[in-house]
């Protein structure tokens, strides 16, 4: 197979899993990320792996590295539960998640440190992430696409793959109309670590949940826990990293949802202690198991984020340039499928590629291929998201009181408490 050159804008978790699977397949790849430094900034929060993100990383990640991330998620030993509660944790209804004692059904979700995921995929790619390479615009050309730089560098490719997130500049100029629009909810997120003078600090029937408690106001609290099924730091030496794991304690990861009138829009980046004092502040009308999440959270991993939702782009030329995840098609993160889509396109992109050099076929078909393919799931899980906020932030009155106060009365006359030990 002839060199096809690939670069990459942004060292993501999509743009990561797409660079594996096309140096593996003898590709020349070059990744370009804006941060100054692998950890230059915190990644910190969990993320729930599906069946569609896990064979993602199956099917572009070396072996190792893979055993790898599934040694360090949650184990799935037990039932899961995705817990729909009022604000005192009343529960409203739950849908369950079958256990898998074995650890080897792979459709079944379990919970990755985000941070640890992104350290895994770095493994290898020391020489091809560049970093403090801050991508503004991309041109194509009938023979490939050259991707231009804020300090005025440029790069020519063969294909140029604009995975630089949610604020992409190259979205931005490529496809002008398809600014993500504001869902008018902001999230403030943060990490607790899980023992606290050597005790749980989640009751135990929670030990398996996600949980997302309604609140007045339409606010929302969200939080589930990341137990490593074994800790970073025995498996990666054993495992034959170069790298030291950035997290390696067990924690909860919580965040509120606030509509925007209740967080004023903050000048320049929120500082951490504001960040923490609002959210305190937020979550003052929830159950105290929730309020403690937030008092004993870890300040430096305390950050925010606006609620977005992706417009499908009307016309969608095709050319040498090719976009996935958050770039393209960000979702709230209500459902859990942001990260889960994004590694699946860097999977179908790969696959698409790979086929097109073996076939000698050209690259802009590959590209219009995956995109009609991945426009197709990737828009019907940012619809699903986003009717899912909607549901959790319930305003009118009547739905409110049948959710939040009819139904958790009625369970709770023959459910155990949730937060009994
Ligand atoms: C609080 C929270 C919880 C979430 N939970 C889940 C979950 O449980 N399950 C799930 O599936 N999804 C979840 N998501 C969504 C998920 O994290 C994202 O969808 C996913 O990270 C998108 O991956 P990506 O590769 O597209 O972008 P990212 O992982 O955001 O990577 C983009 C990269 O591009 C870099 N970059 C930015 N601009 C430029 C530029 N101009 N030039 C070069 N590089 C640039 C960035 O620094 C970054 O490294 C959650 C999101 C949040 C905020």
């Amino acid at each position: 197979m002839s060199k096809i050159s690939v670069a990459i804008a942004g060292a993501g978790i999509s743009g990561l899993c797409l660079a594996h699977s096309l140096l593996r397949a003898g590709f020349d790849v070059q990744i370009y990320e804006r941060d100054p430094a692998p950890h230059a900034r915190r990644q910190g929060y969990r993320i729930t792996l599906d069946e569609h993100g896990i064979a993602g990383l199956q099917r572009c990640l070396p072996p190792h590295l893979f055993q790898l991330f599934l040694a360090t998620t949650s184990p799935t030993a037990e039932i899961g539960y995705m817990r729909i509660t009022n604000q005192n944790l009343g529960e409203v209804f739950r849908f369950a998640f079958q256990g898998d004692p074995s650890g080897t059904d792979l459709r079944t979700p379990r919970q990755a440190d985000r941070q640890t995921l992104r350290t895994i995929m770095l493994e290898g790619l020391r020489d091809r992430v560049h970093y403090g390479k801050a991508a503004v615009r991309a041109e194509t050309t009938s023979d490939g696409a050259t991707l231009h730089f804020s300090d005025g560098s440029r790069v020519h490719a063969s294909l140029v793959v604009g995975a630089d997130g949610v604020n992409s500049a190259l979205r931005q100029s490529f496809l002008p109309d398809c600014e993500p629009e504001d869902t008018d909810r902001w999230a403030i997120y943060g990490r607790t670590l899980l023992f606290q003078n050597g005790r749980s600090i989640v009751p135990r029937p929670l030990k398996t949940s996600g949980v997302f408690a309604i609140g007045p106001s339409s606010r929302g609290f969200f939080f589930t826990t990341m137990n490593f099924r074994e800790s970073p730091q025995t498996a990666f030496p054993r495992f034959g990293m170069d790298q030291i794991p950035p997290i390696t304690d067990d924690y909860v990861m919580w965040a509120l949802l606030l509509p925007k009138e209740q967080f004023p829009e903050p000048q320049g980046k929120p500082r951490s202690e504001m960040l923490q004092q609002l959210a305190l502040k937020a979550a003052q009308d929830f159950h105290p198991v929730l309020r403690r999440f937030v008092e004993q959270s870890d300040l430096d991993y305390t950050m925010a984020v606006t609620i977005k939702a992706a417009k499908k782009p009307a016309a969608w030329p095709v050319s040498r340039l090719a976009f996935m995840g958050d770039a393209v098609h960000v979702m709230p993160p209500t459902g859990s499928h942001g990260g889960n889509t994004a590694l699946r396109d860097a999977a179908l992109l790969a696959e698409k590629l790979k086929t097109a050099a073996i076939e000698g076929t050209p690259l802009e078909k590959a590209v219009a291929s995956y995109q009609e393919e991945m426009s197709k799931y990737a828009f019907r899980e940012v619809e699903a998201s986003k009717t899912m906020l909607k549901r959790f932030t319930i305003k009118n009155p009547l739905m409110n009181w049948v959710m939040l106060r009819a139904i958790p009365r009625i369970r709770s006359w023959s459910n155990k408490s949730l937060t009994a030990e």
